[in-house]
């Protein structure tokens, strides 16, 4: 399944049972569903895809835990990435400097002698950018991702995968996710702003007992690319993993437009796995971005202000 829709193309995921909520089991009217939940982040751009079998109330408490948590985590990718979410662009801030977003190009505004995490190479038109990020649990960011996979699971399996959806939920915290193969790739190119795609494999036969994910799910946002493993509840936790043959799916790599064969060298296609497993906060990691451009202007504080007023 993929799906990357027009603004102004809405699309709602719903089961056949309706007004029951997929993560927290209960039905109408015990539970509401007036809210709009939106199947994959407003964060992350989504404005199209909407879930109806999310309630309101495990639409607020992934909200403000899970989701929250997602969002520290992936700030300097919304930010830098230029992602609209509620009709602006997230900024940056640090100790005497800011970075705000127009609707063409970011705005550095720093202090005199600021420690800016941006180094700018003129002669090469690149620069790297050193961001920390905010403080986040990185078994929590794993579970908003898994959540958002179990939203588009189809509804005659969520039967086979309430082992998952407990986690999810955080009634079951038994080390089912404890061991897991985590992709993040990143495809370096033109910003894809507004790339939203999502797409999910589901194996035709899943033995009990088994070492492997049933299922994978695909997030595309923006120029990276996130692989979720998803277990059925037939996964054997104990059990010796075949995890190394586990690769990123390549096919998509040619849906990205490359950069000119001049810059390419710059940035490469990074495929990572992710080590999500700890509960632990995680404070001052720092994520590093390159870039390449046209060039870099310096601007005055008065041009610079005029500019972002623009957009507001
Ligand atoms: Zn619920």
């Amino acid at each position: 399944m993929s799906k990357t829709k027009k603004k102004d193309s809405k699309v709602y995921l719903k089961d056949k049972i309706k007004g029951k909520c997929r993560f927290c089991g209960l039905q109408k009217p015990e539970v509401s569903f007036k809210k709009a939940a939106h199947a994959v982040p407003e964060m992350f751009g989504n404005k199209n895809i909407f879930s109806s079998n999310e309630c309101d109330g495990c639409n607020k408490v992934f909200g403000e835990t899970i989701e929250n948590q997602l969002g520290n985590w992936s700030k300097p990718y919304r930010s830098m990435g230029r992602i609209f979410a509620k009709d602006r662009i997230p900024s940056l801030k640090g100790c005497g400097w800011r970075v705000d977003h127009g609707d063409k190009f970011p705005i550095v505004q720093s202090l005199k002698d600021a420690d800016v995490p941006f180094f700018i190479d003129e002669e090469k038109k690149t620069m790297t950018s050193t961001i920390v990020r905010d403080t986040y649990i990185p078994d929590m960011v794993f579970k908003a991702f898994l959540k958002i996979a179990l939203n588009f699971l189809p509804e005659i399996l969520l039967n086979d995968f309430r082992r998952s959806v407990d986690c999810v939920s955080s009634k079951d915290d038994g080390g089912f996710y404890s061991n897991f193969k985590f992709f993040q790739v990143f495809f370096p190119g033109l910003i894809y702003k507004d790339r939203v795609d999502v797409i999910m494999f589901v194996r035709k036969k899943c033995n009990s007992n088994e070492d492997l994910p049933c299922a994978f799910f695909i997030l595309v946002v923006n120029n990276y690319l996130y692989q979720v493993p998803i277990f059925s509840d037939s996964y054997n936790v104990a059990g010796l993993s075949s995890f190394e043959e586990i690769k990123p799916f390549p096919f998509l790599m040619n849906s990205f437009k490359p950069l000119a064969s001049s810059r390419s060298g710059v940035c490469e296609i990074k495929s990572s796995v992710m080590n999500f497993s700890s509960k632990e906060k995680i404070k001052g990691d720092v994520e590093t971005i390159n870039w390449v451009a046209d060039g870099w202007r310096k601007v005055s504080k008065e041009e610079a202000e005029k500019y972002l007023s623009e957009i507001k």
